[in-house]
């Protein structure tokens, strides 16, 4: 087990704090709280000297790329890509670079505001802010229940602090559901990992982009969804077959070798017509299979029927490139398939991702380098919601529903166990339904912004507006979501504190307070320490003092889990390593020993299932639940735009540099054939127009999507107007990327 330790540098974390956040005794008060000495430098675990540098990982994507901050009397005043990185290898993206200039945007929330009765937002006092928070929730649980109050939590903001949000809130508030906008993007993958690996493990390494002999990228733009990985991709010295399953003609598509453009939503059932080919040409690894699979004999009797002729004509592919296609990965000795949000954003996504596992794990493609069934995620700590967020999974990846994970995690936290809830919270939808039904009264959003990015948009932003009372804690007042909020709670950024990132290779990375917030804004880690104060359950987070503390008390509870972080040192370490992926146990590090810089999981061919072995998961395809007719003719897919555009772009519009990057009008691609159907040029303004809603865009004429479908990136506030809201039913992950919508001139 491991203990609260002094930390590299020989201090204790309690003297790591600002002076201001401590009284003599130890304890801290409101007032002390309250006080701006979050403003001051100096809380990371080096001292930063004037006109120094440092190193801190990327807080915009899961690649995690490592940047050089360049200081002057101790605050960044620009970055350059860190060289020595075992990531990035001294490469950044457009938003990388402009990972500062962000900061300082006018539009940054910089004091706490609450809205009046005349609807307009007027600022207050953290005390009264606090203080108002406390009284409403407390009243909105005293008048319907503990669970009339919900929080939607997020994969942009550190380890340490969501799982502070998750334990303040379910432990110490006792609201039971709370989710996070990792729903929306990584929930597939993490569902089908733990189905058939028997925990959410994504088993790469980034240097597998490099071993590889062949690559499958399903339902991933990587030249422009995870551009650094793409260069790692162009580094490989294999002369590596590159597929590309996409319904667009994408970036990385046009570079592929191979690019297999599919109907939409045909992929579940392409990945089983190459999973058939695959056995009938004797393609696979009948020993692997024998001593590490379980239920080949139903993975082959239920693909039977998806021979590549049969399924050819649902997909759009001749069955001659399913066999190619099946047979080039058959053949190959290291291959990789790599997915992102074209199969999580599915209404059978999940199903779709242990087709991809089953193509790893039946040909022997899993735990030696450049193989993998590898899921990319999106969010620079996507990861880290998974394990640590304590939502729908109990702190670090446990069971809510088990007794001794219960009691393992009140020991790690030092709490009463019948503090933790027994069932695990509704997924976001549930918590959505739950507006819909009065259920929920109130609602705490942190760093994510529904009103734009929730499905069915329309239907989302009457829900908030239902609530009693909504309350936004964001480094932007002007969020789509902010609008609808009855109280602000101006955060910190990225830059602005401390905490670690898990990127998609399982990799802590550490991110650093190198500038001060603006105003009165506060970490988000010590704004849930004031509410802790407020709430009145101060005692139950003694210990939770700095991030440093907590990434502590994370240790603990992950012993034992696959995702086992009790060998690592401290933040120290993880800078000094270029990072730790996990797992790192104590064993692991004994005499000293440090981890090596690429680890993949599962070289013994173990699994996490208790008796060691994956499971091969089929299921029959299902239909797209609203498929294009007369009426709605075109079917419309939404993705990421550009690289300079990340999500909501609350962030990204906010760098002159990337806004000249990207396109700052909604635009719509439109195939050659219907535009000229349509009357509609190059440039010209259409309407679109789904059962839900409608909205205008510039049309972008391209024969990148095929006649009768459309896109649109998702950056755009209008875009989800026209998504349908439908899940996956394992998962709940929304599928964004299939509506019907019709198109005309405007
Ligand atoms: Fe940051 Fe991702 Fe760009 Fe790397 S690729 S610089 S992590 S946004």
């Amino acid at each position: 087990m491991i203990q609260p330790t002094p930390n590299a540098n020989g201090m204790s974390p309690r003297s790591l704090l600002p002076k201001l956040l401590r009284k003599h005794d130890g304890k801290m008060t409101r007032e002390l709280l309250l006080h701006p000495g979050d403003h001051g430098l100096g809380m990371t675990h080096e001292s930063m000297q004037a006109d120094a540098t440092t190193t801190a990982v990327c807080g915009y994507c899961s690649t995690g790329c490592g940047l050089r901050l360049h200081l002057r009397d101790g605050e960044a005043v620009g970055l350059t890509p860190e060289t020595s990185y075992p990531v990035n290898l001294g490469m950044a993206c457009p938003k990388g670079w402009e990972a500062l200039r962000v900061l300082d945007s006018e539009d940054r929330a910089t004091e706490p505001l609450i809205r009046g009765s005349d609807g307009k937002f007027a600022a207050v006092s953290w005390d009264h802010a606090l203080r108002l928070f406390t009284t409403r929730m407390k009243g909105i649980q005293r008048q319907h229940g503990p669970d009339s109050v919900a929080f939607l939590s997020t994969g942009q903001i550190a380890c340490e602090e969501m799982a502070f949000l998750g334990a303040l809130a379910k432990f110490g508030m006792g609201i039971k559901h709370g989710d996070g906008n990792t729903r929306q993007c990584m929930a597939t993958a993490a569902t089908a990992y733990k189905e058939s690996f028997g925990f959410d493990s994504p088993p790469f390494t980034y240097d597998d982009f490099e071993q590889s002999d062949c690559m499958v990228f399903i339902g991933a733009n990587p030249c422009i969804g995870h551009p650094i990985m793409w260069e790692r991709v162009l580094r490989n010295q294999n002369d590596p077959e590159i597929i590309v399953i996409d319904p667009r003609r994408t970036e990385s598509a046009m570079a592929a070798t191979q690019h297999l453009q599919i109907r939409p939503k045909s992929d579940l059932a392409l990945l089983y017509a190459i999973t058939n080919h695959l056995i009938a040409c004797e393609c696979v690894d009948r020993k692997f299979i024998n001593n590490h699979t379980e239920g080949f004999e139903k993975l082959c009797e239920h693909v039977s029927r998806f021979t590549p002729d049969a399924v050819a004509p649902m997909t759009g592919i001749s069955a001659d490139a399913i066999r190619q296609t099946a047979e080039t990965i058959g053949r190959r000795k290291a291959v990789s398939l790599w997915w992102t949000m074209g199969v999580n954003q599915s209404y059978e996504g999940t199903r779709t991702a242990q087709a991809i596992i089953n193509i790893a794990l039946i040909t022997g493609n899993i735990g030696r380098p450049g193989t993998g069934a590898n899921s990319i995620t999106g969010q620079c700590n996507a990861m880290g919601s998974r394990l640590w967020s304590n939502t729908t999974n109990l702190f670090g990846h446990h069971d809510f529903k088990d007794s001794a994970d219960r009691e393992k995690v009140a020991s790690s936290l030092g709490i009463d166990p019948e503090r933790i809830p027994t069932e695990p919270s509704w997924s976001y939808d549930g918590i959505m339904d739950g507006i819909r039904r009065g259920d929920i009264r109130g609602l705490w959003v942190i760093a994510t912004n529904p009103a734009h990015s929730w499905i069915h948009q329309s239907e989302a932003r009457n829900l908030l507006d239902r609530l009693d009372f909504l309350v936004v804690q964001d480094m932007y007042h002007t969020t789509e979501t902010a609008r609808h909020a009855d109280l602000i709670l101006p955060a910190a950024g990225w830059g602005e504190k401390s905490g670690t990132f898990i990127n998609s290779e399982r990799r802590y990375g550490v991110l650093k307070k190198v500038r001060r917030a603006p105003g009165k804004a506060l970490a988000d880690f010590h704004i849930f320490r004031a509410l802790a104060s407020y709430w009145g359950v101060e005692e139950m987070f003694a210990e939770w003092t700095d991030p440093e503390a907590v990434f502590r008390i994370m240790q603990r509870a992950s012993e034992d889990q696959p995702c086992d972080i009790t060998g690592i040192q401290g933040y120290e370490q993880i800078d000094r390593c270029g990072g730790v992926q996990w797992p790192w146990t104590e064993a692991d590090a004994e005499g000293d020993f440090q981890p090596e810089q690429q680890r993949r999981l599962f070289a013994d061919g173990r699994f996490y299932h208790h008796d060691g072995r994956a499971r091969l998961v089929v299921d029959d395809v299902t239909a797209m639940p609203e498929a294009p007719d007369a009426e709605y003719p075109t079917l419309l897919m939404t993705g990421r735009g550009t690289v300079s555009q990340w999500h909501t772009q609350t962030r990204t519009n906010k760098s002159p540099v990337l806004r000249k990057l990207y396109p700052n009008e909604a635009y719509i691609e439109i195939n050659p054939e219907d535009a000229a159907a349509m009357g509609v040029e190059n440039g010209d303004q259409v309407r679109a127009q789904s059962r839900r809603g409608s909205l205008l865009a510039t049309a972008m004429v391209t024969p990148t999507v095929k006649p009768g479908h459309a896109f649109m990136p998702m950056h755009y506030e209008a875009t989800n107007q026209l998504t349908l809201g439908h899940f996956d039913p394992h998962s709940r992950q929304p599928s964004y990327k299939d509506c019907a919508v019709r198109i005309e001139r405007a």
